[in-house]
């Protein structure tokens, strides 16, 4: 199995020399994690995108090689990491969220930086902290289906603007996760943009047409033209210790949690107490917690489990609930704010 470099491999300029007929193609060529910059119409400003955290989520990928591959003129200088190139390319190809002997990368960027992710993620830290763009994005698909938004750590009018571009929704996340947005240099405007599920064609084609705008206005808007629905604290259904989770219509009593597999179409929908989400085998509670920014359990508030029905204890908008039981251990079941 490879291991993710540290090192970041830099080209400037490839003009329409961008290697591969398509995105994988790229990949293959890239090799280890890159760095492209482009130059623009007005080079005193600069604009930087951040594709690949994950491996597995390529729709910004596929963008990128469609937009550089064409006649895109970018308004100022743009600058674009490829990131998790060693995951994207393990066996196989753009299948692996991260490499299964390492960490998520989009946790690894809260310093010390020990490990080759970790030192990987400093140094994505350090080359968009020496190129000071005006604004960044960083592109994701979800795991399950969803409707694209965007997330951000502020929620100024500028940082509205930039998720603007790419969606009416906007999820401000407080809880310190060791993520790129938490370590970006103070005061850059930026948003991650979750551009849909990542087999879904709508996706790679928001993707395209979105980073198409962010590259070549002239001036980004500082105020959002539309009203932006703003998603506050949410909190996270995790896992405490590994759960053998499986997504399912019906109880699946080999396991110790089966979640209702259509539970992505509750994405980003205002559900009633009493919603069921899924049935423990065993009655007892499971070791499921949503803790809040001081660390402390408030799951029995929000949920409830009944004769093994997992329930909606409150009405709340759930949204990021995944269908991955990968996804669902390593990093969260859901994201929920109560109403
Ligand atoms: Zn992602």
């Amino acid at each position: 199995m490879p291991a993710t470099q540290s090192k970041i491999t830099v080209i400037n300029n490839p003009g329409s020399g961008l290697p591969g007929e398509n995105h994988r193609e790229l990949l293959q060529h890239l090799g280890s994690p890159t760095w492209i910059t482009v130059k623009g119409r007005d080079s005193t400003r600069r604009r930087a995108i951040v594709t690949l955290l994950h491996g597995n989520e390529p729709s910004g990928l596929i963008a990128v090689h469609r937009l550089l591959s064409g006649d895109l003129e970018p308004a100022t200088d743009l600058g674009i990491m490829i990131a998790a190139v060693d995951a994207a390319l393990s066996e196989p190809m753009l299948s692996h969220r991260y490499i299964p002997t390492e960490k998520d990368l989009n946790r690894c960027f809260s310093p010390p930086y020990s490990t080759s992710q970790e030192q990987l993620a400093g140094n994505i830290i350090d080359i968009i902290s020496d190129y000071e763009p005006e604004a960044l994005i960083d592109t994701h698909n979800t795991s399950a289906h969803s409707r694209p938004f965007c997330v951000a750590v502020r929620e100024d009018s500028r940082t509205q603007a930039i998720a603007g571009l790419f969606s009416d929704t906007l999820v401000v996340i407080d809880q310190q996760m060791g993520t790129l947005l938490h370590h970006l240099p103070a005061g850059l405007p930026a948003a991650t943009v979750e551009f849909g599920g990542f087999m879904d064609p709508n996706a790679d084609l928001l993707a395209t047409e979105t980073l198409r705008r962010f590259i070549s206005i002239d001036q980004l808007p500082h105020s959002p033209g539309t009203p932006i629905r703003t998603l506050r604290h949410p909190l996270r259904l995790e896992t405490e210790h590994h759960l053998d989770v499986a997504y399912s219509s019906s109880i699946d009593e080999s396991r110790d949690l089966t979640i209702i597999n259509t539970i992505d179409q509750l994405n980003f929908h205002s559900v009633s107490a009493g919603t069921p989400l899924g049935w423990f085998t065993a009655h007892e509670h499971r070791n499921l917690v949503a803790r809040n920014i001081s660390g402390k359990d408030t799951y029995g508030e929000y949920f409830s489990h009944t004769d093994g029905l997992l329930q909606t204890r409150v009405p709340m908008t759930i949204f990021m609930a995944t269908t991955d039981p990968v996804v669902a251990n390593n990093d969260c079941l859901l994201y929920f704010t109560p109403h």
